[in-house]
Formats: C-alpha cells, sequence, structure tokens
C-alpha cells in the first residue's frame, strides 16, 4: 500500500513537472566546442527555432563546453539531472568517439534519451591561405611530399575535423602522417589556419563556407560523395572520391539529446518543438546558405536516430582501426 502510495505520488509530480515545463527555468543546451564554431552555430539556430516553436516564451541558452573532443560536455549532460533543462547538441563524434576512446564516462546508447536528428553537414578540406596549391592534384601532390612537415588541425580526439583528418591520410596512404593540432573546436582552429600558424584542416561547411567565400582560406575538395552541383559556392570543388580517393565519404550529422530518464511528457515536448523548428524557414534558409542538409523523412525521429547512431558506431569502428597509425 506504502509503495502504491509512493508510486503515485511520483507520477503526480512527473505529471506536475511536465505541465508546468518548461517555467522560467533555462533549457541549456550543452554544445561540446568553442563558440562561433559550426556546432555552436547549429545549435544557436536551432535554439532560437524552438524558442519560437514553444510559444516564445522558452529561455533556450546555449552553453559552451569544450574539450577532449566532445566527451566532457556529454559527460556532463548525462549525468545532469533528468529534467529537460540540461539537453546535448552532438554530431557525428557521439558515433566516433568510443572507438577512439579507451573509457568514456558514459554509454552513448543507454544513457540518453535520443529526441533526433537536427540536419547533415558535409565537409571541406581546406588550407591556410599562404599554400601554393590552388587545386586539388596540387594540393594533395605537395602533401604527399611534405606530410612530415605539415600540421592538421582538429577539435580534439574524436572529434569531426579529426575524424576526417584520419580518414584523408589512410585513404591517402601517407608515408609519414601530419601533426595533429588539437583545440577547444574548430573555430579557434579556423582563426590558427586563417593566420598560417596550421597549415590544413578538414571542418563542417557550416563553418568554411564564409572563410572560403571571403578568401581568407583555399578550399580544395568536398567529403560528399559526388560534388555539391546545388550549393552555389562549393560546387566549384570537386569530391575526394572523384579525385581518386575511392569509396571516401563523410557526413557529419547533428542529434539532439537529453539525460537518460527524462519524463516521457517532457521528451514529447522537446521532441514535437524541435521538429517543428526543422520546418521554420528562417532555419531552414540558414542551414542551407551554410551548405547544410536538411532532413526530412524518419531518420529525424528519435528511434530512428538511435538506430542509425548504432549503426555508424558499428561502421566507423573498423574505419579508426585503419586509420588508427595516424592518430595521436
Ligand atoms: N567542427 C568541429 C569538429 O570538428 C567542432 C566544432 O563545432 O567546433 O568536430
Amino acid at each position: 500500500m506504502k509503495r502504491l502510495l509512493v508510486l503515485a505520488v511520483a507520477a503526480i509530480s512527473m505529471l506536475a513537472q511536465a505541465q508546468d515545463y518548461p517555467g522560467t527555468k533555462p533549457i541549456t543546451i550543452v554544445v561540446p566546442f568553442a563558440a562561433g564554431g559550426p556546432t555552436d552555430r547549429v545549435a544557436r539556430d536551432l535554439a532560437e527555432a524552438m524558442r519560437k516553436t514553444m510559444g516564445g516564451s522558452a529561455n533556450l541558452v546555449v552553453e559552451n563546453v569544450n574539450g577532449a573532443g566532445g566527451t566532457i560536455a556529454a559527460t556532463k549532460v548525462a549525468k545532469a539531472t533528468p529534467d529537460g533543462h540540461s539537453l546535448l547538441l552532438w554530431h557525428i563524434g557521439m558515433a566516433a568517439t568510443p572507438g577512439l576512446y579507451r573509457k568514456l564516462q558514459y554509454k552513448p546508447l543507454e544513457d540518453f534519451e535520443y529526441l533526433g536528428l537536427v540536419n547533415e553537414v558535409p565537409m571541406t578540406l581546406i588550407g591556410k591561405p599562404q599554400l601554393a596549391a590552388n587545386n586539388y592534384r596540387d594540393f594533395e601532390n605537395y602533401v604527399r611530399a611534405n606530410s612530415g612537415k605539415l600540421n592538421l588541425a582538429h577539435a580534439g580526439l574524436g572529434s569531426a575535423s579529426h575524424l576526417c583528418g584520419l580518414m584523408w591520410q589512410a585513404a591517402m596512404n601517407l608515408s609519414e602522417p601530419m601533426t595533429t593540432i588539437p583545440f577547444g573546436g574548430t573555430a579557434p582552429a579556423m582563426n590558427a589556419l586563417m593566420g598560417g600558424q596550421v597549415d590544413i584542416m578538414c571542418d563542417q561547411t557550416t563553418n568554411t563556407t564564409g572563410q572560403i567565400e571571403g578568401g581568407r582560406v583555399k578550399a580544395y575538395a568536398v567529403t560528399t560523395a559526388k560534388t555539391m552541383s546545388n550549393h552555389k559556392l562549393l560546387k566549384n570543388y570537386p569530391s575526394l572520391q572523384e579525385m581518386g580517393l575511392k569509396g571516401f565519404e563523410l557526413t557529419v550529422w547533428n542529434g539532439l539529446y537529453a539525460p537518460k530518464g527524462t519524463p516521457a511528457a517532457i521528451l514529447k515536448q522537446l521532441n514535437t518543438a524541435m521538429k517543428a523548428a526543422l520546418q521554420d524557414p528562417a532555419f531552414i534558409s540558414k542551414q542551407d546558405a551554410l551548405g547544410a542538409v536538411m532532413v526530412t523523412d524518419k531518420r529525424v525521429e528519435p528511434e530512428a536516430h538511435k538506430a542509425f547512431v548504432a549503426a555508424e558506431i558499428a561502421k566507423l569502428k573498423p574505419v579508426i582501426e585503419a586509420a588508427g597509425k595516424f592518430a595521436d
């Protein structure tokens, strides 16, 4: 009897919590990388769109928790109170880090509630403005001849830029690895590249298109299977696969997650708000301009996204092992 009473009280308080949600307390979207970078940009645009779809009064804020390729932020959210006020906006790193870290403080498939897929973002291979090469072929020849002397910037072990750098070096079968330089995100890495302190980076189009257009970095290739012929700027660059790197394809996806145990009614509200945000024309046009791709099928749904992440973890493990000699 006592147990039944306890359960009833818990159910009532969860219901009350869900009814009051979000209330005046902020909903914090934790971004695992530095402000101003591609993941941060998606999170801020999404927060703005979700604020609208949650009635305009919800207080969504973004918190940047950099370090360890995103795993510090993921740990923080996995261990946060599951009340719908702590969310994580992460990317392919969710699936890449299990293959790169000996020990994670959370289980990617067990310690989160999946809210769904936000978008997909191709990557671009770019170089510092001082590089002499003006096309991919010359760039590749230069890299092959000088790899031991070159620096590759990235956002930490297991970040998308790191993964791309490893896969690219492995696909070229370089005789000597480049020196990899980790940053707290690709926003600071981009500053170092534009300033010529590092030589090369592979990063999401959401961070690179503006700098390519402004001539502040050199662009050489995209990581989609084919040239992005529908994008007004990126259509000018070949895909790595077209340049002879057989089977090379890498697309970053962004997903939204809550800590395990977040009440179902709150998850439903968040999922509805997220999906409505993905239909917001202002959000869509910002994403389009930056080369991101909106997904309109059932892949955005929580269960489908979770199954996809599980498949990505399995798919990336052997890729990471094969590229292992370039990891440091
Ligand atoms: N582009 C990033 C990555 O390489 C991180 C960031 O958003 O700053 O994973």
